[in-house]
């Protein structure tokens, strides 16, 4: 007999990637942005003092709220704040699966979709993505209350047009949502937020992990049509950002000029890396995020992952049908990019 829920018992927990000690290493498993957070964050932060602390934090995050609907062309009432875009996931799955509304999403995918699910104990549909990872016609059909779209995906960087999102969305309307999860956005060519202005159904989900340098704060929001946010507020933890990552993100995303230049920056890393990964015989497909998936040409990609962690340098390596002979590498500074790179030759000239 055991104290847990059946599904709980049963469930296999997400396994975060390895968060290796010590700053001698070169850290590309986990897609974290390799440059610092915008000095006014930094500040912002600072500027936190004891008053800030011993109160409660704004229930809604409103400082935030207010920022975001001003960089992206919104109102404060189309947004909510989330512990992370993890923690939005918690709040979407709460909100709209149960034992008799399934979760369907393309796969393969972020592996936490299922995991949410299993806890939620919903059915979970998993629909395979056609040959060049375009959307599988499936989706709209899976009878689901929700859909996840990952865009750009991962583990595989690719990117699905926003007007098939919208085709798709409109598909669902008055059936299901549509998640569309834009963790990566802020390094692809395009974004699905004007979906949110046609469609009642779909929720963008954003991260301040990457774009913003701040996986450590834990920040991430929605953008969606009022009763949405609405709904979603009555299921989310009460005081669910605290005052320092309120701080932090509004700062961050203020800072529109420090944002944009980082990441044009890792963008040019990204085709610097691309092209040195195919100099030595990988298959690297055009990636819209700030990782690329890499298909080694001869070697094991589990062997090539061990001697690289062997070598403190960490890549992810997933042991999954579709990707197992992959690495998912990301992008890092040109400096930690050379020493990949240096690595692997290295590696495979024995
Ligand atoms: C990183 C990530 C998120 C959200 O991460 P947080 O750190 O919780 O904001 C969501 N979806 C995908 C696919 C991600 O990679």
């Amino acid at each position: 007999m055991s104290y847990f829920r059946d599904n709980i018992e049963a469930l296999s927990g997400y396994v975060p990637g390895f968060q290796p000690d010590g700053s001698d290493v070169v850290k590309l498993n986990t897609n974290e942005n390799p440059y610092a957070p915008s000095p006014k964050v930094i500040e912002a932060i600072r500027n936190t003092g004891g008053e800030k602390l011993r109160r409660y934090p704004q229930p809604l995050g409103d400082d935030f709220r207010r920022a975001a609907a001003e960089v992206l062309g919104f109102s404060p009432d189309n947004i909510l704040c989330a512990n992370g875009g993890d923690d939005l996931l918690t709040i979407v799955l709460r909100s709209f699966c149960d034992e008799g509304r399934a979760l369907a999403y393309p796969v393969p995918t972020y592996s936490l979709y299922p995991v949410l699910a299993r806890i939620q104990n919903c059915p979970v549909v998993e629909v395979a993505f056609g040959s060049d990872f375009d959307l599988p016609d499936g989706l709209a059909d899976a009878d689901a209350s929700l859909v996840i779209v990952c865009n750009p995906n991962a583990p595989t960087g690719t990117f699905v047009e926003p007007d098939e999102l919208g085709e798709l969305a409109a598909r669902l309307k008055g059936r299901s949502v549509l998640l569309i999860d834009e963790a990566y956005v802020d390094y692809a060519k395009a974004n699905c937020l004007e979906l949110v202005r046609d469609h009642d159904n779909v929720i963008i989900l954003r991260s301040m992990s990457k774009g913003y340098s701040l996986a450590g704060m834990r920040f991430g929001y929605a953008v969606a049509c009022r009763s949405l946010i609405d709904g979603l507020m009555k299921v989310k933890d009460s005081y669910n950002v605290d005052a320092v990552a309120i701080a932090a993100a509004t700062a961050a995303i203020r800072d529109v000029d420090y944002f944009r230049t980082n990441i044009e920056k890792i963008k040019a890393q990204r085709t610097e890396l691309i092209e040195a990964m195919k100099g030595l015989g990988f298959v690297v497909a055009v990636s819209e995020a700030n990782f690329i998936l890499a298909r080694s040409g001869e070697c094991s990609a589990e062997e090539v992952h061990a001697q690289l962690a062997d070598r403190r340098i960490y890549v992810r390596y997933f042991k999954l049908p579709g990707l197992d002979d992959k690495l998912r590498i990301t992008v890092g500074t040109k400096e930690q990019n050379d020493k990949l790179v240096a690595a692997l030759r290295d590696i495979m000239r024995r």
